[in-house]
């Protein structure tokens, strides 16, 4: 289908092209050598041109680097600006408490914090809250506590799923169909298939097999994959999750911090669902560090009754800035006046429009890739039918050809989250922007095809 040394030819090309539009990037990313792969965080190398456009600034949908380059940003920080960049509430109120009040980490709880509480209970439907820095910690800690209330070991994750870098997480389906520690795995405490099991999306059959162990305290999972493409979740899928899990005395945490592009309350509220404990992280801070977790009453008041619990100290679920008063002020700015009904609803029509364009863009050259869409938030895959688990869409990744695609997007002014093909909407994202972005795409095509 597609012409590997066109490809490579022209991936070349465009990097070659970066590197002449970016001498200031280029010499900002030469001079950081003290940073451990020339970046304050290594996933930061990962641009596919090469070496990344260093940042100056953003606002929106727009950001801006540098060299004087503007984009429109679909990436949106892998999510955690899906509120757009640096929205005024949250400016205000940050500034208001950071600047004007004063404080940020005195370990004293603002009275803020309970109406950020009863926010996150009345969108994600279960009612007692509390906060971490980061998406990752909030899944740390909700695993934690429900080993404790449940006395089970085990944690059972989705296959090529992505909750942060949390050990229990870090496991697929192999080739042979067994559990297998993910490659790459850095230093894992332990052989990661004595503390978690594994089923892929979509198959309850087996997630039943797996549960039928009796060990597993919680599955923890995305009610839609959306760290390997966008895997949406087949008819009668989540009802039989729900189904199984209860039958088998096992947890289920929902970890919303992507798929809360679904709408205002995730796909939990979008889908009617019922899990025991909501996570969720970035986009709700809008731009500032948060995480935070929601446990049902029954889970609530099994931890409650367990004096032998060090839930306050040094017991293994704390962190000295989580619940800090700035997150929690730029929780309740995003969540009352930024991430609302109504920018929902905006953004959602944004990318319904996103989806279709790149449909018919799919259909115009004959591809055999697919599109899928999660309220706000869409990806293309090179694979048709959309894949239906993480295996099936871990198959059809193509590393050369989207960094060709994504090389290509930001020499003209476009940005796609450098990990998959992911574009997401925020309030600000305009269906001019989208237009702009499938001009670029189809030009990308047309060179490929030619
Ligand atoms: N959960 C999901 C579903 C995620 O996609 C991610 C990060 N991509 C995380 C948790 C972890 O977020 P963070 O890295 O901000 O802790």
């Amino acid at each position: 289908m597609i012409d590997r040394s066109r490809l490579a030819r022209l991936l070349a090309r465009e990097r070659d092209a970066f590197r002449a539009a970016h001498p200031r990037s280029a010499r900002a990313h030469d001079a950081a050598r003290t940073l451990i792969g020339g970046v304050p965080m290594t996933w930061m190398a990962k641009w596919a041109t090469g070496f990344p456009m260093y940042l100056d600034g953003a606002r929106g949908a727009r950001v801006t680097d540098i060299d004087g380059h503007e984009y429109i940003d679909f990436c949106l920080g892998d999510t955690a600006a899906m509120a757009g960049h640096s929205p005024e509430p949250v400016v205000a109120a940050v500034t208001r408490r950071f600047a004007q009040r004063g404080g940020s980490t005195a370990m004293l709880p603002t009275e803020e914090a309970a109406d950020v509480g009863a926010e996150l209970a009345r969108r994600f439907g279960v009612p007692r809250w509390s906060f971490a820095l980061t998406a990752t910690d909030a899944n740390r800690w909700a695993i934690r506590i429900l080993r404790a209330v449940t006395g089970r070991p085990r944690i059972l994750v989705n296959s090529w799923c992505y909750h942060g870098t949390v050990d229990e997480s870090l496991i697929v389906v192999g080739p042979d169909g067994r559990p297998a520690s993910r490659a790459g795995n850095v230093g894992a405490p332990c052989d990661v298939t004595l503390t978690s099991r594994v089923a892929e999306f979509n198959d309850l059959a087996g997630l039943e097999r797996e549960l039928a162990h009796g060990d597993v305290a919680a599955v923890l999972m995305e009610p839609a994959l959306t760290n390997i493409g966008i895997v949406l979740p087949e008819p009668g899928y989540l009802d039989g999750v729900r189904r199984l899990t209860r039958e088998h005395g096992t947890y289920l945490v929902n970890d919303e911090t992507h798929t809360f592009s679904a709408g205002p309350g995730g796909a939990t509220r979008l889908w009617g669902l019922e899990p025991d404990v909501v996570t969720i992280g970035k986009a709700i801070g809008g731009g500032i560090p948060v995480g935070a977790y929601g446990l049902s009453e029954p889970v609530y008041a099994a931890l409650a009754g367990r004096a032998d619990l060090d839930l306050i100290d040094t017991g293994g679920v704390g962190g000295t800035l989580a619940g800090n008063a700035l997150s929690i002020a730029a929780t309740r700015a995003t969540l009352h006046e930024v991430l609302t009904d109504a920018a929902f609803a905006g953004m959602v029509e944004v990318a319904t429009v996103f989806a279709s364009g790149i449909e018919e863009l799919i259909h115009r050259y004959s591809l055999p890739w697919s599109v899928s869409r999660l309220g706000a938030r869409v990806e293309y895959r090179f694979a048709t039918p959309a894949p239906r688990t993480g295996g099936e869409s871990a198959a059809a990744a193509d590393p050369e050809l989207e960094d060709l695609l994504h090389a290509y997007l930001a020499n003209r002014g476009v940005l796609l989250t450098p990990f998959h093909n992911m574009a997401l909407m925020c309030p600000q994202t305009t269906v001019e922007d989208v237009s702009r972005h499938h001009e670029v795409f189809d030009e990308a095509l047309a060179e490929l095809a030619s």
